[in-house]
């Protein structure tokens, strides 16, 4: 294949990249989406408790197999209610990012209580461990062009949670390490026993295959495959055993980069690519596209 379509510059010797990120939620998304009604559904809470009482430590355990540094995110409130999150990914080696205060999402907010919530964040981090974070991922990927901004101003150096390449670029002036839908649990494994499940849970093997098949296409294309794990969901043996399964297929290859995101985005600052990838969240007034004489009010 002619390596034309290969854009991206990875590190001398490098064809691609993987980051394994994770984000300890614990019960901070269910808080947050009961912020305004009781919760009587307490099994749920229960289940996502799983993630930052056990799950966490299994994935940790994981990663020291394979020799990994992982970016993991990490809830004001999940810090402060376990408070050994923190200071254990600080001792292991691992980077530490902001996810909201209780997950909240950006776009429900105004900026000044964004602004609020990172500072929040922020102050929880200052009194756990001494490393200031430097990464943020957006609760459920819900990004907005004055959350940039907001990142910008507390002197952030980049966001994970876009999509719009698949490596690395600029977004209104922060470094985006983007994610990957397609090789994250909650697409596949996400299962509460509810209503609310939108399929059965797939054979991990069928996933496997699907996210080795993600891999190849990444590393034919020169690209970043971001694993996105939720230790309440991967935190369970049979998906714990999957990843390590996608590991050692990933490991077969010398020419991979493993890099945590913060890795990642000053990589990408401090060479040729900080110019070359550039895109702006401001999106467009759709309503004004009916002006055009396009009719989009029955769509
Ligand atoms: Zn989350």
């Amino acid at each position: 294949m002619a390596d034309t379509t290969r854009t991206y510059r990875w590190p001398p010797g490098m064809r691609c990249a993987v980051a394994f990120t994770s984000d300890i939620d614990g019960e901070s998304p269910y808080l947050w989406q009961h912020r305004d009604k009781p919760i009587v559904h307490v099994e749920s809470l229960d289940q996502r408790r799983f993630g930052p009482r056990v799950g966490i430590y299994r994935l940790l355990d994981l990663l020291d197999e394979f020799g990994v540094k992982g970016s993991f995110y990490v809830p004001g409130l999940i810090a402060e209610q376990y408070p050994r999150i923190l200071p254990t990914l600080a001792e292991r080696g691992h980077e530490a990012g902001l996810h909201g205060y209780c997950h909240e999402s950006v776009a429900a907010l105004s900026a000044a209580e964004n602004m609020a919530v990172v500072e929040q964040s922020l102050a929880v981090f200052a009194a756990q461990v001494e490393t200031r974070p430097r990464g943020y991922r957006a609760p459920y990927w819900h990004m907005t062009a004055d959350m940039v901004a907001t990142l910008l101003a507390r002197d952030f150096t980049y966001d994970s949670s876009l999509m719009g390449y698949d490596h690395p670029y600029v977004v209104d002036g922060l470094v985006e390490v983007p994610v990957l839908a397609t090789v994250a649990d909650t697409t596949y494994f996400r299962c509460t026993g509810g209503p609310a499940d939108k399929t059965y849970p797939p054979d991990p093997g069928q996933v496997l295959e699907s996210w080795i098949e993600v891999f190849e296409g990444v590393r034919e294309f020169g690209d970043l495959y971001t694993i996105t794990v939720h230790p309440w969901i991967a935190g369970h043996g049979h998906i714990v055993r999957m990843l390590r399964r996608l590991f050692e297929h990933i490991r077969q290859y010398d020419d991979v980069w493993w890099a945590t995101a913060l890795e990642l985005a000053e990589h990408h600052l401090a060479s040729d690519n900080a110019t070359a990838y550039k895109a702006s969240l401001r999106a467009p007034d759709a309503r004004s596209f009916g002006a055009a004489g396009l009719d989009v009010s029955a769509r």
